[in-house]
C-alpha cells in the first residue's frame, strides 16, 4: 500500500481562496483585519516562523503589525505592549511567538491578552471553551489544521480509535480534545514520555497523530495496515548529502508510508495548515467587529 498524501499545502490553499473573500468582505465594511505579531530575540526557527505568517498576511491582504523586540527586552515591557494592544480597536489577533527568552514568563503573557484577541488559542478562557465542547472560542492552530486536514481529505473520525502522542498544550492536549469532541467522536488514547508500550498503543489505532519532536520516531511496525497518521513534528536532522548539512524530519519514519492509507508529509503536511488556521481565528475575530 503507498499512502495518500494529506496535502496541508493544497487544503491551506482552498482555506486562504475563502478567506480572501471573507478579508475583502470585511475591508468592504470598514474594518481590515489585522494581527500584531511581537517576536523577542534572534531564535532562527522563530524567525522563519513569523516570517511564514507575515507572508501569508501579504498574500491575503490582511494587515500585520511585526513587533521585533531585542533579547533582553523586560517581562513589564512587553506586558505593558500586550495592554496596548488588547485596548487597540484596531488589532484583532495578537500572536507572541514562542518560545520567549528564558528570563521571561510567557503564560503571564498568554493569560493577559484578551481572550478574544488569543489568536494561537493559548489563553485559559479559549482551552476552557474547549474543554466544555464549545465551538465558540479561538481554537489552537496546529490541532485546528490537523481536524481541517482530514475533513478536506474526507476521513471520517467517528467511532475511530485514535492515538496522539504528546499531551503539550499548545498540540497534544488540544488535539485530544478535538478529536474526541462531539461531531468528530474518535476515541482517543493520549500517550506522552512516561506511557509504556507506545508501539502496541499505535498499532491498534485508525488514527495516529505524532506531536513529540522526535526525528522519525513511528515506525513502520507501529502502524496498522491502512491507518491514517498526521504527523504534526518539525525536527532539524544532520544530513551531509545536503548542501546545508541538514534536513527536516517529522516524527514519523518515512516508510510509514507503504503501510498507512493517509500520511501527512513534512514539510507541507500540518504547518501550511497552523498557518492557515492562524489567518482564519484572526477573520473571525475581525468579523465579529462588524455591525
Ligand atoms: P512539546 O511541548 O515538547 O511536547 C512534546 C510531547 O511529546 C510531550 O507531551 C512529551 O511528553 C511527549 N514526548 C516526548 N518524548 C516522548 C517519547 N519518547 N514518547 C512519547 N511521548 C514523548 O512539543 P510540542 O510543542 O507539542 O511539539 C511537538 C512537535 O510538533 C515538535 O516537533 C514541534 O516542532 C512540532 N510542531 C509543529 C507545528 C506545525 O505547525 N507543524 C506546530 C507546533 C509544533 P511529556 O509531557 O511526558 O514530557
Amino acid at each position: 500500500m503507498v499512502a495518500q498524501c494529506l496535502d496541508g499545502r493544497a487544503c491551506s490553499q482552498e482555506v486562504e481562496a475563502d478567506l480572501t473573500k471573507r478579508i475583502q468582505t470585511c475591508i468592504d465594511r470598514g474594518v481590515t483585519p489585522h494581527i500584531a505579531v511581537i517576536i523577542v530575540g534572534d531564535d532562527p526557527a522563530s524567525h522563519v516562523y513569523v516570517g511564514a505568517k507575515i507572508k501569508a498576511c501579504e498574500r491575503l491582504n490582511l494587515k500585520s503589525t511585526h513587533i521585533e523586540l531585542p533579547e533582553q527586552t523586560t517581562q513589564d515591557k512587553l506586558k505593558e505592549i500586550v495592554q496596548e494592544l488588547n485596548t487597540d480597536e484596531l488589532v484583532h489577533g495578537i500572536l507572541i511567538q514562542s518560545p520567549l527568552p528564558k528570563h521571561l514568563d510567557e503564560e503571564e503573557l498568554t493569560d493577559l491578552i484578551e481572550p478574544s484577541k488569543d489568536v494561537d488559542g493559548f489563553h485559559p478562557t479559549n482551552l476552557g471553551r474547549l474543554v466544555q465542547g464549545r465551538s465558540d472560542g479561538m481554537l489552537p492552530c496546529t490541532p485546528s489544521g490537523v481536524m481541517r486536514l482530514l475533513d478536506w481529505a474526507g476521513i471520517e473520525t467517528r467511532g475511530k480509535s485514535a492515538v496522539v502522542i504528546g499531551r503539550s498544550q499548545n498540540v497534544g492536549m488540544p488535539q485530544a480534545l478535538l478529536l474526541t469532541a462531539r461531531g468528530a467522536d474518535a476515541t482517543v488514547t493520549i500517550a506522552h514520555s512516561k506511557t509504556e508500550n507506545i508501539p502496541e498503543i499505535c498499532k491498534s489505532a485508525d488514527i495516529i497523530v505524532a506531536a513529540v519532536g522526535r526525528p522519525e520516531m513511528v515506525k513502520p511496525d507501529w502502524v496498522k495496515q491502512g491507518a491514517i497518521v498526521v504527523d504534526v513534528g518539525v525536527n532539524r536532522v544532520d544530513d551531509s548529502s545536503r548542501e546545508r548539512g541538514w534536513r527536516l524530519a517529522g516524527d514519523v519514519a518515512p516508510e510509514v508510508n507503504d503501510v498507512a492509507s493517509w500520511l501527512s508529509p513534512v514539510p507541507g503536511g500540518v504547518g501550511p495548515m497552523t498557518v492557515a488556521m492562524l489567518m482564519e481565528n484572526t477573520v473571525r475575530s475581525a468579523e465579529n467587529k462588524l455591525i
